[in-house]
């Protein structure tokens, strides 16, 4: 019998290029490839690119020559958001046979089939324009939490941002589709499932991106919760204007839909919000995250947060910086705000330099190591379930309660993919 072929993969950025990266895998074997972890030798290597990585190319490069380095004989393809935006770019990397876009990257088996090694990459990418369906997406095994695609695209167009480029119009899976795959998950033995999109709170617009059905996310988390066996959901991120009230208010009578919101905020300066064509303004995000706390005090809220936008003064970020010091928020996410081709905010002026974006973000991560840490310490003495996850390569396991708290305890098999009564 032939041997198999083997593929190893790497994914960089999101847990939607996580769940995309699961579902290739899937697909390759099972078409007859088996699969290796990256730092053994396999026949083929496949690299799930991010363009909101600041060192998308560098990142990739370095993959690349560790590839050569160990198989130079070996395939190597490219895919993902940073080989929708930059195909050339990507082919011109010594050593890269294929260059997957967006449309492209879940017909990455008959590619294969006729790809051989040669001087020159191929290049498979069509406009963004042209990119429509949905590919159902999720992760299993890799963790053990499973990241379910049920959205992707965003019409939006937040000027600092190359998604909408690289991933094209907003779309949907459908929600017979989402939950006819969360009962199989189920029957699998998943209990906790973060539901992941581009822009997730756009849920419904169907698989083309032209609405004809009366779907939105708010019937989606509903009928979710409705599945037998389905442990735990979490919401991935949500902008804070498609959060309705209704939305918050489900999730605080739901007992599947964790007390658990993240929710990016970007600036807390109303000038710079609209400077980064943002929808909403800072008293809108406050009046969501009040709410949750009131119907939740025990909530984590993490926020996503860009320093150094262009425009953004002292005084805009010592806005910013207030603002989320006296919001009861969980953590922060920051981001160090980096031009990007071929977006609005490149024509914005000043330019903030370097070394202040750099310090703005340390003081930032400062802050929401104090939230953290002040979050676990409110809920020291309390008893909540935590989930196990497994893998353990160092004799530790992790898990996290339902408001979000990492606890790590030295491994239990028994408690792998469980829920575990713990005192805080
Ligand atoms: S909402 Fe804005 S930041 Fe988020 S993906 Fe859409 S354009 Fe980008």
């Amino acid at each position: 019998m032939a041997e198999k072929r083997t593929v190893a993969f790497h994914t960089l950025g999101c847990k939607l290029n996580f769940s995309e990266t699961s579902t290739i895998s899937r697909m390759l074997e099972k078409e007859g490839f088996e699969k290796k972890e990256f730092d053994e030798k396999a026949d083929v290597y496949v690299i799930n690119t991010c363009s909101v990585t600041d060192n998308a190319d560098k990142e990739c490069r370095q993959l690349v020559r560790r590839i050569q380095r160990k198989a130079p004989e070996s395939l190597v393809v490219i895919t993902g958001c940073y080989a929708q935006l930059k195909p050339a770019e990507i082919a011109g990397i010594p050593g890269v046979d294929l260059v997957l876009g967006a449309a492209e990257k879940f017909n990455i088996g008959d590619h294969l089939r006729e790809l051989t090694k040669g001087d020159s990459a191929k290049i498979c990418s069509c406009d963004i324009e042209e990119v429509s369906g949905f590919n159902a997406s999720f992760s299993v095994n890799d963790r053990t939490r499973t990241f379910l695609k049920v959205q992707d695209g965003c019409d939006y167009n937040c000027s600092f941002c190359t998604i909408p480029m690289a991933r094209g119009k907003s779309r949907s899976d459908s929600i017979i589709n989402i939950l006819s795959q969360v009962n199989k998950l189920a029957v699998n033995g998943v209990k906790e499932i973060v539901l992941t999109g581009v822009n997730l709170g756009d849920f419904g617009k169907g698989p083309d991106g032209n609405k004809t059905n009366e779907e939105n996310f708010y019937r989606l988390i509903q009928e979710l919760d409705n599945v037998e066996g389905i442990e735990r959901y979490r919401i991935s991120s949500i902008e804070p204007n498609l959060l309705t009230n209704e939305i918050i208010e489900f999730v605080s009578n739901s007992k599947k839909f964790m007390p658990h919101f993240h929710i990016p905020l970007q600036s807390g300066s109303n000038r710079i919000l609209g400077l980064m064509r943002r929808r909403y303004k800072r008293e809108l995000y406050a009046e969501r995250v009040k709410l949750i706390k009131m119907l939740m005090p025990h909530c984590a809220i993490g926020v996503d947060v860009i320093v150094g936008f262009p425009g953004e003064t002292d005084a805009d970020f010592k806005e910013t910086f207030d603002f989320l010091h006296s919001l009861p928020i969980s953590y922060l996410h920051v981001f160090t705000y980096s031009e990007r081709d071929n977006t609005h905010a490149l024509e914005l002026k000043p330019v903030v330099p370097i070394h202040t974006r750099h310090e703005r973000n340390k003081t930032l991560r400062n802050l929401s190591y104090m939230k953290m840490q002040y979050f676990t310490e409110q809920h020291t003495g309390q008893t909540r379930k935590v989930l196990f996850e497994g893998h353990s390569k160092t004799g530790m396991m992790e898990g996290y309660t339902d408001n979000y708290i990492k606890i790590t305890t030295p491994q239990r098999d028994e408690w792998v993919n469980e829920l575990v009564e713990w005192k805080l």
